[in-house]
């Protein structure tokens, strides 16, 4: 019976806990700055080190691939981003590209026979805090945004762009590496749980069904001010009040407070 190592693990996250760390707990590494490279310098070198060789795309997604025995066989993928948010956390994304690692480690260490080469990439720019928007290289990698106007976005607050801060990066590799339907079997991506559910419910491990897509409307509601002491309450249009009841009937209709639209357990995992 195989099995990752948890120390080892452990000092995995330990260790790339560092890369952007701050004083108060927590990381801040944003897409290809100074410490987000040091952690693809840092995977680089683990991935090299198990035998695995390691390219990158056009877009500076990093893949870092173990042959299999058999060389038609197609790839197995697991991986995350490396990228964090401002005041992120020390599993978000990371979890998933240390985890696919792990892995890799334990069967190239415990000389595990496999039949199909298995990669552990890293996606760049995923939480799209420097740049906008989110999941940025994977969107360009499945051709739902156009390469030319992600590398001219420029980075929130600055003036630098993500195609000069890619070519900086050092990271920018040949575009026929990129992730490619034809070449890959399954791709796995293990992620922290981002809200309370499974906590809370007491469950290890969930799959995720589907990604929440975020639509945020300004509605303006326009009340009439009055005269308070001689207006009766009949006759004021109270913009609040009118905001509350707008605010309650769509929490009732929609039925948001259903503790059945909670995930729920699986029996067969
Ligand atoms: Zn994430």
């Amino acid at each position: 019976m195989y099995a990752t190592n948890k120390e080892r693990m452990t000092e995995k996250i330990m260790t790339f806990s560092k890369y952007g760390a701050l004083d108060d707990g927590g990381i801040t590494r944003l897409s290809l700055s100074p410490p987000a490279l040091e952690a693809r310098a840092a995977f680089k070198r683990r991935a090299e080190a198990l035998g695995a060789t390691v390219v990158s795309d056009d877009i500076g997604n990093i893949y870092a691939t173990v042959p299999g025995s058999d060389p038609d066989a197609k790839r197995i993928v697991v991986g995350s981003h490396a990228d964090s948010v401002r005041s992120g956390g020390n599993y978000d994304g990371i979890y998933g590209v240390l985890a696919g690692l792990e892995a890799l480690e334990t069967i190239v260490t415990d000389e595990i026979p496999h039949r199909h080469p298995l990669t552990v990439m890293i996606w760049t720019n995923e939480e799209g805090a420097r740049f906008e928007p989110a999941m940025m290289s994977s969107g360009i990698v499945l051709g739902k945004f156009e390469k030319e106007k992600m590398l001219a976005v420029k980075e929130t607050g600055g003036q630098t762009t993500f195609g000069e801060a890619l070519a900086a990066s050092g990271w920018v590799g040949d575009e026929k590496n990129r992730l490619n339907k034809e070449e890959y079997l399954a791709y796995f991506e293990p992620h922290i749980e981002q809200g309370p559910v499974l906590e809370e419910q007491n469950l290890e491990i969930g799959i995720v069904g589907g990604v929440v897509g975020m639509v945020n409307y300004d509605i303006i509601l326009d009340g009439v001010a009055s005269h308070a002491g001689t207006t009766p309450q009949t006759y004021r249009k109270d913009a609040l009040r009118a905001a509350s009841k707008i605010i309650t009937g769509l929490w009732e209709q929609l039925g948001l407070d259903r503790t059945e639209l909670l995930p729920q357990a699986c029996d067969d995992l």
